[in-house]
């Protein structure tokens, strides 16, 4: 969840005057970062995914399966574990923790939730094929201890949103009544957010700084008994506790959909998130860049939350549950009102797609930078002055048209120039789909890092697993063949909403590049072939036909296993299959990457389900489903321990596991 200072933390009225020093401050301090580090080179490559639980507690007298608000003291008794400590020390904190090299056990944090947990492995996996073969082992070694850390009634599940988080009644374990003071939520209490100061304050300040509670509003998914029109009858309209009670009276709640509105909604949900270093800064770009596009299409192959407040929707992913939980932007940001207090009229919500590449590979034209995005453009100069290059330094002056959220006041007092905390303060609270992470001031031992953020968390392991490989070694191919991926950034916005909706994975089309190799020109035999330097043409270069030619609309099938036809795409996989060739790899990595790859070919023809379709179908055919979109608790409780018998390997083989793995 980014950085966690702390301290005493200051209301967003005390903060208001602040945010210009501590966003001045930020910028030197990334300035004095990207100085020191701009010419390290030959960082391996080592990567690390992010698991998110849910930490869930069964009632079983009433047959139901309640959110734990437990993390705390599973973190604590995780922290105790004398036979964790002597493998290593498994570090369970509120604070990051960097990984101590050869630490075996794997890492707890803290999350937004008071119901989650967040694992890593001990240390970052290092960059050969074999090191991949140990990433579904720690995973599961991570959900064992868990659970051991856990009450006999708890068990962690990697569902990506809860299904009833946010019921009229009892969906929390002990039960708090919603409506406190600092969500002033409809519906869900301020007990579910992580007590730790920083998260309390996020959350008022997000909406004191808007103005209004969030509004969230996800299209119901209208089945044969759903009421039509659909208007969420959970939303009361008589509570006048706070002035944000007002919000459903003005229209916060819209039709067809299911309303919520607190931060906990979004920040609740889990995910799969990647880190990996790159050699030098200028790969580190080129990643940034290249990865970018597969955004929203690993979303949609990831899908795995089409259920938010007991009632099932139609969308199949949570990204913009939380883009909308987390969006602070005023009536004036939002457009709504002319400028007057704001500075700028601002699309998209801070948690949202990357809006502009970073790269300066010959292969980026200006026209994949096709949408005008706002700048800090005294601190943008600031960042030219000192040296950094345009692309770069516009992509800081965009992520500082925010405002720091949550300002500490010691962090005020003492500013160093060394640490990094008032450029992460800006950094981390900028929830792209991609993240471009310098090193940590002062840290040698840290290079440049991305990560690859959009993902849904999987059901299982083996699945968390195929993932997380399939994006690492996509990296590795994309380095060793110097493949080109861009499409212009407002079709990645496109593909964003795309990836959404309901069995977008087997439904939908989405914008892909089709001639990914580098740059090739045609011969006097007219046969295509690869230009031998690296030189391509000058961007914009009238050999260059338009962009509009180089890409279509492609299934996710075709892109992953790629077009019939000589001249079609041919497929993610079959290009990771060409570099895992050209490589040397043993016989056993290669069958066992195999069954990894095998997961992302069937997931994207169709043979095998995403998560999404199959909670949905799970819900569908339920006994006690009355066909009116509704999750009851009674299917609620099935359904996680169903989850939670896939995640643990105990259905294997069974029903359960052919509903997800084996269409028929
Ligand atoms: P955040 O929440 O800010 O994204 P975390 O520390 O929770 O970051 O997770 C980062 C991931 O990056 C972990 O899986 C960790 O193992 C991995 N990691 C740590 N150090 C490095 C490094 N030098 N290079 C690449 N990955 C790293
Ligand atoms: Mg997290
Ligand atoms: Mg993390
Ligand atoms: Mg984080
Ligand atoms: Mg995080
Ligand atoms: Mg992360």
């Amino acid at each position: 969840m980014g950085l966690l200072s702390l301290g005493t933390p200051l209301s967003w009225e005390e903060a208001k005057p602040l945010v210009d020093l501590i966003r001045e401050r930020g910028i030197e301090q990334l300035l004095n970062i990207w100085k020191k580090a701009k010419g390290k080179e030959r960082d391996i490559l080592l990567w690390g995914d992010e698991i998110e639980y849910l930490v869930v507690a069964y009632d079983e007298n009433s047959k139901d399966a309640r959110l734990s608000l437990r993390q705390a003291e599973i973190l604590k008794d995780l922290a105790h574990d004398k036979e964790l400590q002597k493998a290593g020390g498994c570090v369970p904190s509120l604070q990051k923790v960097t990984p101590r090299a050869g630490q075996q056990c794997p890492t707890f944090h803290a999350e937004y939730g008071r119901f989650m947990l967040e694992a890593t492995p001990g240390a970052p996996y290092g960059g050969t094929l074999r090191d991949l073969l140990t990433v579904e082992p720690d995973m599961k070694k991570r959900r064992v201890i868990a659970k051991q850390h856990m009450a006999d009634n708890e068990t962690p599940v990697t569902m990506t949103s809860f299904p009833r988080l946010g019921v009229p009644g009892v969906f929390t374990q002990p039960y708090y009544p919603p409506h406190g003071p600092i969500a002033r939520s409809l519906f869900v209490p301020d007990e579910i957010i992580n007590p730790h100061i920083r998260f309390p304050t996020l959350t008022a300040n997000i909406r004191s700084r808007r103005g209004s509670k969030v509004r969230i509003n996800m299209p119901v998914f209208y089945d044969e008994q759903t009421a039509k029109p659909f208007n969420d009858p959970t939303v009361s309209h008589d509570l006048f506790d706070y002035p944000e009670d007002a919000d459903v009276r003005n229209g916060a709640a819209k039709e067809g959909h299911v309303y919520m509105d607190a931060m906990g909604f979004g920040m609740g949900a889990c995910c799969l998130q990647i880190t990996f270093q790159a050699k030098n800064i200028s790969e580190a770009r080129t990643l940034y860049d290249q990865l970018c596009p597969l955004g929203p299409i690993m979303l949609a192959l990831s899908a795995a939350s089409p259920v938010f407040k007991g009632y099932l929707t139609d969308i199949d992913c949570r990204w913009n549950v939380i883009s909308a939980a987390v969006d602070d932007r005023t009536e004036e940001e939002r457009g709504l009102k002319p400028l007057h207090e704001n500075r700028y009229v601002i699309p998209k919500s801070r948690y949202d797609s990357v809006s502009t590449y970073i790269s300066q590979d010959p292969g980026f034209r200006p026209e994949y930078n096709d949408v005008e995005i706002q700048q800090n453009f005294p601190l943008k100069q600031k960042l030219l002055d000192g040296g950094m290059d345009e692309p770069l330094a516009k992509h800081f002056a965009h992520l500082f048209i925010r405002d720091p959220l949550v300002v500490f006041s010691e962090s005020v007092k003492n500013f160093d120039i060394n640490m990094n905390d008032n450029f992460e303060n800006i950094q981390s609270t900028n929830w792209q789909h991609m993240r471009f992470k310098p090193p940590p001031s002062g840290e040698d031992a840290i290079g440049w890092r991305v990560e690859f953020r959009s993902m849904e968390v999987q059901l299982t392991d083996f699945e968390n697993a195929a993932f997380s490989i399939f994006i690492v070694l996509l990296t590795r191919t994309i380095l060793s063949y110097g493949l080109n991926f861009y499409i212009p950034i407002s079709k990645v916005t496109e593909n964003m909403e795309t990836a959404h909706r309901r069995d977008a994975v087997l439904s939908d089309r989405f914008y892909f590049r089709k001639q990914v190799f580098p740059h090739r020109h045609a011969n006097r035999s007219g046969k295509e072939t690869a230009s031998t330097n690296s030189g391509h043409s000058s961007p914009g270069s009238p050999e260059m036909g338009p962009v509009e030619d180089e890409y279509c609309l492609m299934t996710i099938n075709e892109i992953m296993n790629g077009q019939s036809g000589p001249d079609g795409f041919p497929g993610l996989l079959s290009l990771i299959e060409s570099y895992l060739n050209s490589v040397n790899v043993d016989v056993e990595t290669r069958c066992e990457l195999a069954r990894y790859l095998d997961l992302i070919r069937k997931r994207s023809n169709g043979t095998w389900e995403t998560a999404a379709t199959w909670i949905r179908n799970f819900i569908r055919s339920h006994p006690k489903y009355e066909k009116d979109s509704r999750v009851n608790s009674e299917i609620n409780y099935d359904l996680i321990k169903a989850a939670e018998k896939l995640g643990s390997g105990e259905g294997e083989g069974t029903e359960l596991w052919k509903g997800l793995f084996e269409r028929r």
